[in-house]
């Protein structure tokens, strides 16, 4: 099979010019995400060098050789700020170097005028930068949470491919005359280019995406201040439980929490204290959940939990809650909780149910002088 050049040279510049495109709207569409801007400004950079890099079959000489591969290093280097800005990393000035090189070097006619050199400058630096990529990929790893092994992939497919380039490109110029004019190796060049922002657009695209999906879901699913669940997380999870115990056979309690007098705690210290109380608890309960609980805030002062646990080693969790509260001081501000809890004695009841008898048991705590734990009896269902 042999690879006609004009035909790939064509197919390069519409590719780009689609994928520009197509980034510039996925960009302004996710509100101006700089991730996604500089994705979009690489591939305009790379359309404009290939663009320029045609110029050679006209006679001209410095913007194909000079004006073209700066636009390439301009292109790595935003694709390098793409990733740093993923990876939460700050963008420097490092991104120009690549281009401020071949600017330098472009001075020198022993450079600008020997293709050799300059497939061996380009070479090494496209696996510089390659290699920078993967080399931030890999190491933020854990804190990405996306999936980030087929940008991995990509990269290092990217990177061998320059490598065996150094081997294979007799950098030999051409006798085709046309658009890219550079050795025969050209073509595969130009091939594995194609592909390379392809793929590496649509996988930026979609580590982006599935990025602000992770975000959106934690949004929707916890609450902003204590970071601890919200309501609708907790009535989601609480339902998997649910089923989850009768098919073990295992006791549930729902237990409701309402911080005591909370809004004076607020009168006389101040929100920020109220929200720092409000914080301390969650902390609190957090650190006491057994392995099978799931707690959430269902707003202001009052919170719920589920747990996989009977009648007494509900009590006894429950207090050992209250009495941490009671020894917690935060910012030197002592607060208390009142602590209502109902477990399932039968095999119909949900969560909901229990949560309504908790409830009962809440208000009797407050009605008792708050500051303790109650329990809601629950009435054997009598078929
Ligand atoms: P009780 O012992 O009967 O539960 O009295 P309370 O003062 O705790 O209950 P009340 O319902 O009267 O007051 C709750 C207060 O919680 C009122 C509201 O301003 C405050 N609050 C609700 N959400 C927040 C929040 O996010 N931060 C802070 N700091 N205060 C909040
Ligand atoms: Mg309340
Ligand atoms: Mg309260």
């Amino acid at each position: 099979m042999t690879l006609d050049i004009y035909t790939l040279f064509i197919c390069e510049l519409y590719v780009l010019g689609f994928l520009s495109i197509i980034m510039v709207f996925a960009w302004m569409g996710s509100q101006y995400d700089r991730v996604l801007g500089f994705t979009c400004l690489s591939l305009i950079f790379t359309l404009v060098a290939v663009f320029f890099s045609s110029l050679r079959s006209s006679g001209l000489q410095f913007l194909p050789v000079a004006a073209g591969n700066v636009l390439v290093m301009l292109a790595y280097g935003g694709l390098l700020n793409a990733f740093r800005l993923f990876c939460g990393k700050k963008i420097g000035t490092g991104w120009l170097l690549g281009a401020l090189l071949w600017a330098i070097l472009c001075c020198f006619p022993s450079f600008y005028h020997s293709l050799p050199r300059r497939v061996l400058v380009l070479c090494i630096a496209c696996i510089a930068y390659t290699a920078a990529l993967i080399q931030l990929l890999w190491l933020a790893r854990d804190a990405l949470k996306v999936t980030f092994w087929p940008a991995q992939l990509l990269l290092w497919i990217h990177l061998l491919f320059h490598l065996v380039r150094i081997w294979l490109d007799n950098a030999i110029p051409t006798r085709l005359h046309g658009a890219i004019g550079g050795s025969g190796f050209s073509v595969f060049v130009i091939l594995e280019s194609i592909l390379f922002v392809i793929g590496l657009t649509f996988t930026i695209l979609a580590m982006v995406n599935e990025r602000t999906q992770i975000a959106y879901k934690y949004a929707s699913l916890h609450d902003p201040l204590t970071s601890v669940w919200n309501r609708r997380a907790l009535f989601s999870e609480a339902e998997k439980m649910v089923v989850h115990c009768r098919r073990h056979n295992r006791p549930f309690s729902a237990v409701l929490f309402d911080l005591d007098h909370f809004k004076t705690i607020n009168d006389r210290f101040g929100h920020h204290q109220g929200d720092l109380v409000l914080i301390d608890f969650c902390r609190l309960v957090s650190g006491l959940m057994p392995p099978e609980g799931r707690f959430a805030r269902l707003g202001g002062e009052e919170f719920a939990a589920i747990v996989a646990l009977g009648e007494q080693d509900a009590q006894a969790w429950c207090e050992a809650i209250r009495m941490a509260v009671c020894q917690s001081q935060p910012s030197a501000v002592g607060y208390t909780v009142s602590i209502g809890f109902a477990t399932a004695s039968h095999r119909h009841q949900n969560f909901e149910d229990l949560l309504a008898l908790a409830d009962e048991a809440l208000y009797r705590a407050k009605a008792s002088g708050r500051n303790r734990t109650e329990q809601q009896p629950v009435p054997a269902l009598i078929i």
